[in-house]
């Protein structure tokens, strides 16, 4: 048996986000493509050189993407939609990003979330009898690249189960997965190029297979997989985000010569792997965590290892991250925000290869020849959970004592909406909006200068005081019912107030690709959360006192901060969400001690924490609900609490949602014309609604015939008393003219209903 070391995919954007800054360059007509081009090879030779430095056995090729690696798939198999006007032949360069981001008037392909992950891809546009042709060499070309510099690769593809399941039918009524005989040949066209070119094994990524997978499904990927071999090279199937289970068996019979499977994210899995997995085949470990940003206690990582060891018999090991990198940073080294003693107990993508090395040797050679690397490691893991940073006895106490009160209000709903009638007299249909007004150009200015000290804290507050009293006149003008203060102080809904809670750590490079040139760099949740001192009664305060129209406090809930960060490892993440519940609920207490009415506790991230297996589903939304809960239900019955909720779908969750009992929910709608409405409908949503009616993703100001007739459909499911006017979401992207023009529309429309309601 031959124990190697390996790589799913690195993280492509570079250190310093070269690829971002490259890229938009040239969407710019800064750069040319020649010079982007350089760019791209650049930084994939660096990145197959820190990886072989590292001393990495197994690196990957094709993991590079200027875009997205779906679209890549996409455009090597040809499945371009007819709309960009692509004749058959190769796909350049400018296809590839009208396909990405729209041109004109020609849309883009829609995207979306990449299973749980805070990546999006361009999701592939399917229709009946489509055809599919190699119409890029990229796969090809990036393995030669690299051999001709010296580094022998294992080339990654996206499966065809997955690439189509992950596709949508556009036109016909078809199941993606009907179109896999077409699609099969072009695969076995690069899986032969690849062989001829000199590859021996390819990494194709079927992470579908960690999902619930119908009958036809299964018998789908017995199809794809029987379709493929002998094209050419060994296949090594890569699994990730979760365990086989039920699909382990249709795996283990595929006529494939190795596995790959998550252990960080399903340790448990592994007894039943080796139970079935064929012994004479290689089998890859995932044991370090591909995910998240935690060094990894490699004692206990390597105990996963000897017991796949002394289990098989003749098959490769291979010793593996649980997934590719591109979810985590690139290299902790250059951090100078985070003190010693964090960084210490933090690896990014860089340090992880390194830890894959580490264990990787010390299988080879056995355990006696541990290396001192492990010692660090167990110091590392020792000094954590030790330290005081980490665990906070007030916190503990606090959970400890918590009582299933803390996540019910006093009265149910009915009861409570009649003191708030009574506190806010607002009209019928009351018109409000999700939050933000516009982030200008003088705003993020004022913030970068003040960041930078080249404006001091007195001006700037100055600053914001004039933005917040500019949006509340402007507010009134517009004859709004319920103001917002309009969040010009923060920079980011989660980094806001993650700055302000103890248990948060910042990164100054901790970058991770959110979509195409779109990085996020999301906060490191290391410690015990609480919160030290109010963080924005003073700005809702300063609101309120300049207006007698009622303004809504504006938080970001527990699952959404849970949810848009890194978060510790060393406890279930159910604890941290309740940790960050109690430190917002104190914030929602103060906020109603000082005089606000009504408070936003907003949860756009609910849905997308939604665990990959259904029968997962029922206890995060246990759990998630009862944080919000605990978040809201502080506060007396004659303060209303609203929630916002956007960027997906709905339907398939409502009686959770129903069971956060806000007073108000603002949610997404006007996308999908309000179709989220029968599924309030359906289930007789008990408490008030404000379906958003002005799609504010594009600078489009929709016309009052428009607005009117969405709310119309709105009120036809929801009762006079119930319904709120609002936008979709919150308006930090869109600039003044467009935001007054359209809420002035917004409030005439709401006028015109209450009227005739009256
Ligand atoms: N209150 C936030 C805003 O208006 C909500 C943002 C969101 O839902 N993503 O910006
Ligand atoms: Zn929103």
């Amino acid at each position: 048996m031959t124990i190697r070391s390996s790589n799913l995919g690195f993280p492509r954007i570079g250190r310093r986000r070269e690829l971002k800054k490259a890229v938009e360059a040239y969407w710019r007509g800064e750069v040319s493509a020649e010079a982007l081009k350089d760019t791209g090879r650049e930084l994939r030779r660096r990145h197959w050189a820190l990886q072989a430095e590292a001393g990495i056995d197994i690196i990957p090729s094709n993991d590079f993407s200027f875009y997205d690696q779906m679209l890549d798939m996409s455009v090597a198999l040809g499945a371009v939609p007819e709309r960009f006007g692509w004749q058959p032949g190769t796909i350049g360069l400018d296809t590839y990003f009208d396909m990405a981001r729209g041109h004109g008037d020609v849309p883009a392909l829609e995207m979306t979330k990449w299973f749980d992950t805070n990546y999006h891809y361009l999701v592939p546009e399917l229709r009946e009898g489509q055809t599919f042709s190699l119409a890029s060499t990229h796969i090809i070309d990036a393995y030669e690249e690299a051999s001709e510099a010296g580094y022998r690769t294992r080339p990654v593809i996206i499966g065809p189960v997955t690439w189509l399941m992950l596709g949508k039918c556009k036109s016909g009524e078809i199941d993606p997965l009907d179109l896999l005989g077409r699609v099969l040949p072009v695969y076995r066209d690069i899986l032969g190029r690849l062989a001829k070119a000199g590859a021996d094994w390819v990494q194709i990524d079927e992470p579908v297979l960690v999902t619930d997978l119908s009958d036809a499904q299964k018998a789908a990927v017995g199809e794809a997989y029987a379709g493929l071999t002998g094209a050419g090279p060994n296949l090594l199937l890569t699994t990730y985000f979760g365990a086989l289970g039920d699909n382990l068996d249709l795996v283990a019979d595929l006529p494939v010569e190795g596995l790959h499977v998550d252990l960080v994210r399903a340790p448990h899995q592994l007894d039943a792997v080796l139970a079935a997995w064929p012994q004479d085949r290689t089998l890859s470990l995932g044991v370090i965590d591909g995910r998240n940003i935690w060094r990894t206690d490699l004692s206990a990582a390597f105990a996963r290892v000897e017991t796949a060891i002394a289990a098989r018999g003749g098959g490769d090991i291979e010793i593996a991250p649980s997934c590719s990198l591109l979810h985590v940073p690139v290299d902790l080294e250059q951090e100078d925000r985070l003190d010693d003693a964090l960084k210490a107990w933090l690896a990014f993508a860089k340090q992880k290869l390194e830890e894959v090395v580490t264990l990787a040797q010390a299988a080879q050679s056995g355990r006696a020849s541990r290396s001192a690397a492990f010692d660090a490691s167990d110091a590392a893991q020792a000094s954590r959970r030790a330290s005081p940073r980490i665990h906070d006895p007030a916190v503990a106490d606090r959970l400890a004592a918590s009582a299933d009160t803390d996540a019910r209000r006093a009265s149910p709903y009915e009861r409570r909406s009649l003191e708030q009638r009574a506190r806010l007299n607002l009209p019928v249909y009351p018109t409000t909006t999700i939050g933000s007004f516009p982030q200008t150009q003088p705003v993020r200015e004022a913030r970068a200068a003040n960041g930078k000290g080249d404006m001091n804290d007195a001006d700037y507050d100055a600053f914001l005081k004039a933005a917040t009293e500019d949006a509340i006149r402007r507010q009134e003008a517009l004859g709004l019912d319920m103001l917002v203060h309009g969040e010009f102080e923060r920079n980011d809904m989660v980094e806001y107030f993650g700055e302000q809670l103890d248990g948060f750590a910042f990164t100054r490079f901790g970058w991770v690709q959110s979509y195409g040139s779109r990085c996020v760099k999301p906060p490191v949740i290391f410690g015990d959360v609480s919160r030290p001192a109010p963080m924005t009664v003073e700005w809702t305060a300063y609101a309120q006192s300049l207006t007698g129209k009622p303004v809504k406090g504006m938080l970001t809930g527990p699952v959404t901060i849970l949810q848009w960060s890194f978060v510790r490892d060393d406890q279930p993440r159910s604890q941290t969400c309740r940790q960050i519940a109690y430190a917002i609920r104190d914030e929602v207490v103060d906020l109603e001690k000082a005089g606000v009415g009504a408070i936003q506790i907003d949860e756009p991230a609910l849905r997308e924490g939604l665990p990959l297996r259904r029968a997962d589903w029922a206890g995060y939304l246990d759990w998630a609900g009862t944080c919000f809960r605990i978040a809201a239900s502080g506060v007396s019955d004659a303060t209303q609490i609203h929630t916002h909720m956007c960027y997906s779908e709905f339907n398939d969750i409502m009686p959770s949602i129903a069971g956060l009992d806000a007073d108000v929910i603002s949610i997404e709608a006007s996308r999908s014309d309000m179709e989220l409405l029968e599924a309030f409908a359906e289930f007789s949503y008990p408490n008030e609604i404000g379906p958003g009616i002005w799609d504010i993703h594009s600078p489009r100001v929709p016309g009052e015939a428009e607005l009117e007739r969405l709310l119309v459909k709105a009120a036809d499911v929801i009762p006079a008393d119930r319904i709120w006017v609002n936008p979709d979401c919150g308006l930090k992207t869109r600039g003044w003219p467009e935001v007054e023009a359209s809420l002035k529309g917004m409030v005439a429309v709401a006028g015109r209903l209450r009227q005739a309601a009256e």
